[in-house]
């Protein structure tokens, strides 16, 4: 086992998507950039979706023109479709996250077309890439272990949508439990097959802890070979199209897993606990999860 891990944050995207108040630009851009300080080298900053889905990204140009000019940190974008994607690209984006459900019925809901729709419409953001420069192209994979609509998703369907992508050049497949369905055998059994199915094109990883599983989720992957990961500070997150989905599993606790497992994240726990101190006082009105904050670290 390869003892580095990259642990990307996602808590200015995938948190900030059900909270109820707006997040000044501003205090977006003090949060990204403490994270980026305590040793962040990828952060997902913002979402180029309709305003009038999310108006909590309406500033997304502004926090990814700002983010960009933090040295050391690649900021990644989440976009839904083709026309986010030229928006983020045309904003500078150097890596765009393109989401499409396994699900039909999350698909649908999401992003309001067919995952073969949306499987056609990102072989044209990737061609779109192509007439462009150093801008990366991963692909999150929704409801890959099971969706709160449909229940049960194919494990078959997984991999071959693996496969396709595979196939259309893109440059990074993250498989995410968007609402914390995933159980620690099936997660290891689907990146296992993943992997084979695609080679060594990297797989990345995306647990929500709704039920309890997402550090055990965690465990499986890195036993399955996977090196990426993301996570929310405070457990922020969750899906506005997942009902009952709820939090990403705590960035905090999973660098202190990490450092437990002598597993190289380049974060500093301490500093990092500081900056989830502030968070708190950003989001006066959010209940935040993860243990470590209360606990403290395990002494050495
Ligand atoms: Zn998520």
């Amino acid at each position: 086992m390869t003892d580095q891990v990259i642990l990307r944050e996602v808590g200015p995207r995938d948190g900030l998507q059900l909270i109820k108040s707006r997040l000044d630009t501003s205090i977006k851009l003090t949060w990204i950039r403490a994270q980026a300080e305590v040793g962040f080298t990828e952060i997902e900053v913002t979402s180029f979706v309709p305003i009038s889905v999310l108006p909590q990204f309406a500033d997304a140009v502004t926090v990814l023109a700002d983010a960009q000019k933090i040295g050391k940190l690649l900021p990644s974008v989440l976009v839904p479709n083709l026309r986010g994607a030229v928006l983020a690209m045309d904003a500078g984006a150097k890596k765009i996250t393109f989401v499409l459900s396994v699900s039909e019925s999350h698909n649908k809901a999401n992003v309001r077309q067919s995952t073969d729709d949306s499987l056609a419409m990102l072989r044209e953001v990737v061609a779109e890439r192509n007439n462009r420069q150093n801008i990366k192209i991963a692909t999150a994979l929704a409801t890959s272990f099971g969706c709160s609509i449909e229940g049960a998703v194919s494990e078959t369907r997984v991999t071959q949508i693996a496969e396709i992508l595979a196939k259309q050049g893109i440059d990074e497949i993250n498989l995410a439990d968007t609402v914390g369905y995933g159980d620690p055998v099936q997660v290891g059994r689907i990146f296992t097959n993943v992997k084979v199915a695609v080679g060594e094109l990297p797989l990345a990883a995306h647990f929500h802890d709704t039920r309890g599983l997402g550090l055990a989720n965690l465990m499986a992957a890195l036993d399955a070979g996977v090196r990426r990961f993301d996570s929310a500070l405070g457990g922020l997150g969750g899906c506005p199209f997942a009902p009952g989905a709820s939090g990403n599993i705590a960035t905090e606790d999973t660098v202190h897993l990490f450092n437990k497992l002598g597993i190289e994240s380049g974060i500093d726990l301490d500093a990092l606990l500081e900056v989830r101190r502030q968070l708190a006082k950003w989001l006066p009105s959010e209940k935040l999860e993860g243990r470590l904050l209360g606990a403290g670290p395990a002494k050495q």
